[in-house]
């Protein structure tokens, strides 16, 4: 069991990560750890993601109801806490604006796309939600259903929401959505996108059955196969 000061340093690090990486722009994102069952550390609003500091996140109840720390929990806190309301084994939730990724949801294209094999692997399927106002409770009603089933979501243009059990899983989640939305891109300017086939899928299900992962593989939108 981490320290809530870990976590804090944690927090952190992964949100430097993220800015890095050029997962967000500016102030844009946040992140949240659950410390317990009425208690959440969540970044500010208006804070940025490459510059946090371990004492500067907001200690909440799941109301969303601050306790501590420097400024306002950031605008989409409902969202984080609906996603630990509906998940109970997830302890880490991340929203960031992967460029390509968001792109993708611009322009109305899914991802939600039986292309890659570790991506089908580890998410069966990222779909993307429905459109919601940034900063209001709209964000926490478009992913409650879809979260259950779901690690990573893309929010109709705006971004991405990845879950895990600890931070750097629900970070590694974004750096692989953004990666397939690259893949994706990559195979399309080249001219032809090859979907994975039935017995592809098949085999690729038996291996997700023994990792005993229970995501969900549906919404598939191209290989028809994967409709639930
Ligand atoms: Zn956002």
């Amino acid at each position: 069991m981490l320290s809530e000061w870990q976590i804090r340093r944690d927090i952190v690090d992964i949100g430097k990560r993220i800015y890095d990486k050029d997962f967000v722009a500016a102030t844009d994102g946040n992140i949240s750890a659950r410390l317990n069952d009425d208690r959440l550390l969540i970044t500010a609003r208006g804070c940025c993601l490459g510059q946090l500091k371990p004492d500067e996140l907001i200690l909440t109840d799941f109301n969303g109801n601050k306790l501590s720390g420097k400024g306002q929990p950031t605008g989409e806190v409902s969202m984080h806490i609906t996603a630990y309301r509906e998940r109970q084994d997830i302890y880490a939730a991340i929203h960031a604006h992967p460029p390509i990724t968001t792109g993708f949801t611009v322009a109305g294209e899914s991802l939600a796309q039986c292309i890659i094999p570790e991506v089908v692997l580890i998410f069966g399927t990222i779909p993307t939600t429905e459109y919601a106002t940034i900063s209001t409770d709209e964000g926490a009603e478009v992913i409650k259903k879809l979260i259950k089933n779901h690690d990573a979501l893309i929010l109709d243009r705006h971004g991405t929401l990845t879950v895990g059990s600890d931070l750097i899983s629900a970070f590694y989640k974004l750096e692989k959505v953004e990666y397939c939305a690259k893949v994706t891109l990559t195979a399309r300017q080249l001219g032809r996108v090859k979907t994975l086939s039935e017995n592809e899928i098949e085999k690729l299900e038996d291996v997700r059955k023994k990792y005993g992962l229970k995501t969900k593989l549906s919404l598939c939108e191209q290989c028809g196969i994967c409709k639930s």
